[in-house]
């Protein structure tokens, strides 16, 4: 298809290149099972309808993760409960720590209640890899739990498109401003910050949304394959507001090359939403902003032909379905 002439249809977005098509290719999370490989394993069914693989770990502790789905781009809900109190908590997925903190919920139950995000990048590698928790007590770190997540395919959508080559071929400039700012981006999502009090669960960013289009398709450029689409694009008329996921800190507010007016929140824990293509931006880096508050307005800036919000999810740097957030129920971190 001819990007260069206008279509309603079509749209690029992204920070890298990317073509988007408003036409929406919703990948869902499909109930499934298999999560954990090892055979010490049951899932079962909590109240508000999750799934959860549950692992007992021995000596009182147990893992469950509602990993209904491990599925390239998904992010699933850790939970790790003790009969006796833990110290201090942390995971590890692939090689990378991920956060896991204490929740208001250990008031609730007779256990202690830690929870942390697992998130499966879009481009993560199908098969087994490891998940561990590690307490740490007294300054010695112990691995009390184990177990072995079973990453499968997203299936996204490849789709070949013929572009105008200015699309996928910028000159020598706009290529070095994008990869500075690439570059920046990757710096800030790398940044842990201590956990910020949310309120309620994460939203949907446009008020009466119920879903959105085109996360992970993969795209063949004029023969060359480009990244992969790592958000959510919801269209929409210019000047729809576009509310924050969740409380948070504006970590970056200015116009990017690729995806034009640009806001990202730092929700803390290595929580970050990205949100593309604004017409306006109407908040400032260092801002603390509410659940609901508005960061600016639906636009067309940056790489795109038509009006529309890209909505990004990282999780502790894993590019995540960011519709997948909304349906957790998390309990906040504890105050600190
Ligand atoms: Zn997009």
């Amino acid at each position: 298809m001819e990007l260069g002439k206008p279509n309603s249809k079509e749209m690029i977005c992204g920070r890298r290149i990317r073509v988007c098509g408003v036409v929406c290719l919703m990948v869902l999370a499909l109930a499934g099972t298999g999560v954990f490989a090892q055979s010490k394993r049951t899932v079962t069914r909590n109240p508000t309808g999750l799934n959860w693989l549950v692992k007992d770990c021995g000596q009182g502790v147990e893992l469950r993760l509602s990993a209904t789905d491990a599925r390239q781009g998904s992010v699933a809900l850790v939970r790790v409960t003790s009969k006796r109190s833990l110290e201090e908590v942390k995971g590890e997925w692939n090689g990378n720590a991920t956060p896991i903190w204490h929740t208001t919920f250990s008031k609730l139950t007779e256990g202690d209640t830690w929870e942390g995000l697992l998130g499966i990048d879009l481009e993560q590698e199908v098969g087994e890899h490891d998940f561990k928790i590690t307490e740490k007590e007294s300054g010695q770190e112990t691995v009390i739990c184990r177990a072995s997540v079973t990453v499968k395919d997203g299936k996204f959508a490849t789709e070949k498109l013929t572009v105008a080559p200015q699309f996928v071929e910028p000159n020598p400039e706009q290529l070095a401003r994008a990869q500075e700012e690439s570059k920046r981006l990757h710096e800030i999502y790398a940044m842990v910050t201590p956990a910020i009090v949310w309120k309620g669960q994460f939203r949907i960013p446009l008020t009466g949304a119920r879903t959105g289009g085109n996360f992970g398709k993969r795209r063949v450029l004029n023969g060359e394959p480009s990244s992969p689409h790592s958000g959510v694009d919801f269209p929409a008329p210019t000047g729809t507001p576009v509310h924050a996921a969740q409380r948070g800190r504006v970590a970056l507010a200015e116009p990017l090359y690729f995806s034009g007016n640009t806001v990202v929140v730092d929700h803390g824990m290595g929580i970050y939403t990205f949100y593309g293509h604004l017409s306006a931006i109407g908040v400032k880096v260092g801002d603390s902003v509410e659940a609901g508050a508005v960061l600016g307005k639906v636009g067309a800036t940056g790489r795109v032909t038509g009006p529309h919000l890209h909505w990004g999810l990282e999780v502790n740097r894993a590019r995540v379905n960011a519709l997948g957030i909304v349906k957790l129920s998390l309990h906040p971190p504890e105050a600190h």
